[in-house]
């Protein structure tokens, strides 16, 4: 029999993933009109923004604005990326309990989203883990590209392993695998999944952040559940993509995701439905249908 986990959550990432590439930008009211319509439909983990340089990502610029303004919920997890030291002082300042830092695990895709090389951003990034888990946030390594380069092909599952035991030595609480091209499958969830558990410590959630640029995206979070992960981060709508990976579709759509889980009687806390009707709305306006299969169906589905 498959044994799968009862409970499961989600991180909706579409206000940091999802609309950092998008043309449209959105005020401050918005995405808090937004958050609470995450809210609303029972999302308890919601990437708001990163604390980026604001000439390279615009869209992010008003990431302080909203934690500023947001109206936080005791039950509900506010989390932002960071990527560098300026970030980490900004978050610090908007009280932000939760932090994702991340490096490519793949020297091009370094090297064209942040101009470094690999061991660079080791060095680096080993004081951002540092700093963030000295000043009491709960600290997520990302790894990006970890199951693969749209620029180089296979990544050495030995490096994505490598990296990880470093986050978890610095005494990162979560590590997160990006699917960041696309080109993950289920066997290979599986696999580097089942090896990264056996050799990190058993306080350090694994979570799993999956592109569906291929169409996999569902399969592979199926993958990951039958590995024993229990976070996954989506996206409303199905939103997102990468600047620096060409054809980067979005991750699996939050509602879609919720959908599988409920139909395989996993527990999420999220009524699609209302998710649902939320993409529709943020389809109407970007002014383009998004790729969300539920968003789509008729509610009764
Ligand atoms: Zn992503």
């Amino acid at each position: 029999m498959l044994t799968l986990p009862t409970d499961v959550i989600l991180e909706d990432e579409c206000l940091r993933d999802g609309l950092q590439i998008e043309q449209t930008r959105f005020s401050v009211e918005e995405i808090l009109e937004y958050v609470k319509g995450l809210e609303t439909a029972g999302v308890r983990r919601i990437q708001v923004g990163s604390f980026v340089h604001p000439e390279w990502v615009p869209q992010m610029a008003q990431t302080d604005a909203v934690f500023d303004r947001l109206e936080r919920r005791p039950d509900v997890i506010y989390t932002a990326l960071v990527l560098n030291q300026k970030g980490l002082e900004r978050a610090v300042k908007c009280h932000v309990s939760h932090l994702s830092v991340s490096i490519s695990a793949s020297e091009t895709h370094s090297q064209k989203n942040t101009r470094r090389s690999l061991a660079d951003s080791l060095v680096h990034i080993r004081t951002m883990i540092s700093e963030s888990v000295a000043a009491g946030i709960c600290t997520r390594g990302g790894i990006q590209s970890a199951f693969g380069c749209a620029y180089e092909g296979a990544i050495s599952p030995q490096v994505v392993c490598d990296i990880a035991c470093l986050y978890d030595s610095l005494g990162a609480q979560e590590i997160n695998l990006a699917d960041t091209a696309g080109l993950a499958n289920p066997r290979m969830v599986f696999d580097l999944v089942s090896r990264l558990r056996s050799l990190l410590s058993p306080r350090v959630t694994l979570s799993l952040h999956l592109h569906d640029t291929r169409g996999l995206g569902l399969a592979n979070m199926v993958a990951g559940l039958q590995a024993g992960v229990t976070l996954f981060d989506s996206s409303l709508g199905g939103l997102g993509g990468c600047p620096y990976v060409p054809k980067a579709a979005g991750n699996i759509a939050t509602e879609d995701a919720v959908y599988a889980l409920e139909a395989m009687g996993i527990a999420t806390g999220i009524d699609w439905r209302a998710l649902a009707d939320l993409a529709n709305r943020l389809e109407g306006r970007l002014g383009r249908t998004l790729t969300s299969r539920m968003a789509h169906m008729p509610r009764t589905a």
